[in-house]
């Protein structure tokens, strides 16, 4: 699904008139964003133009002064990062070093109270599509960079919700592991079907994943659209000189 204007069903997730400011400066600045059910949206932009601040804004990792986020048709302004309907991966693999690979994959939805059959099947589930079978009894210590950050959306994954976000994921990866890893969260979303948030400095790795890229400056979203149109018609000197249009 690529959704250019408008949505023939409401949106996944809704950025309503957001306004966050630290201190005094104003790093998000009455953004609206709706992002459709299904696509895959990169908010791409320079370093500290505000990609990290409006996921975290999202993920309800930070208090929202002005606006309001809907995630699947529900207001959850105030609602707790686990109330969401989220699954957030960083780009630190924040993984929890004394336990295995299973133990990480299974650790939240044992929090959540799921029964352990529910949990062994949805943790067999993400090890197959990310390849960790054979890392299941591992600890983080024992894994390569590349395995760690797939386990750290394994841990997105077994939560089976709509919406995934991920902030540059890949960006602690060696060049050979980024592409793998990219290719492999574009297949991922081909199988799963969810909404994908994905924040990222990388023109290629928007333009190779993106539905739409969201192109940021300054805490505003200077041009939205899918990568060809951004591409050939870059809405100003900004845009152009950040894809790397001609002319
Ligand atoms: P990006 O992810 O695009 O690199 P960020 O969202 O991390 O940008 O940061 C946007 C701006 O907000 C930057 O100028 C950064 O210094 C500032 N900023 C981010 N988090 C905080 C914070 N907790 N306190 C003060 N300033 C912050
Ligand atoms: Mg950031």
């Amino acid at each position: 699904m690529t959704p250019t204007t408008g949505f023939a069903t409401e949106p996944s997730v809704s950025v309503k008139d957001l306004r966050i400011a630290f201190g005094a400066h104003p790093v998000i600045d009455q953004l609206d964003l709706d992002i459709g059910r299904g696509e895959f949206l990169v908010l791409l932009g320079p370093s500290g133009c505000g990609k990290s601040t409006l996921l975290n804004a999202i993920a309800g990792l930070l208090d929202v002064a002005d606006g309001e986020i809907w995630i699947s048709g529900r207001n959850v302004t105030w609602a707790e990062p686990k109330d969401r309907g989220i699954g957030m991966v960083f780009q630190s693999y924040a993984l929890y070093p004394r336990m295995s690979v299973r133990q990480n994959l299974s650790f939240g939805l044992r929090v959540a109270g799921l029964p352990k059959s529910e949990i062994a099947a949805r943790v067999a589930k993400a090890a197959a599509m990310l390849q960790l079978e054979p890392l299941l009894e591992r600890k983080p210590a024992e894994l390569s960079g590349g395995q760690r950050q797939r386990v750290a959306i394994g841990r997105a994954l077994v939560r089976q919700v709509e919406v995934f976000l991920f902030d540059e994921p890949l960006s602690n990866l060696d060049a050979k592991l980024r592409n793998e890893l990219r290719i492999e969260i574009k297949k991922l979303h081909q199988q799963l079907g969810n909404t994908m948030v994905y924040v990222t400095h990388d023109q290629v790795e928007a333009m190779t994943l993106a539905d739409r890229i969201a192109v940021m400056k300054g805490g505003v979203v200077q041009q939205i659209g899918p990568p060809q149109e951004i591409y050939r018609r870059p809405a100003n000197r900004f845009v152009a000189g950040f894809i790397g249009s001609p002319g």
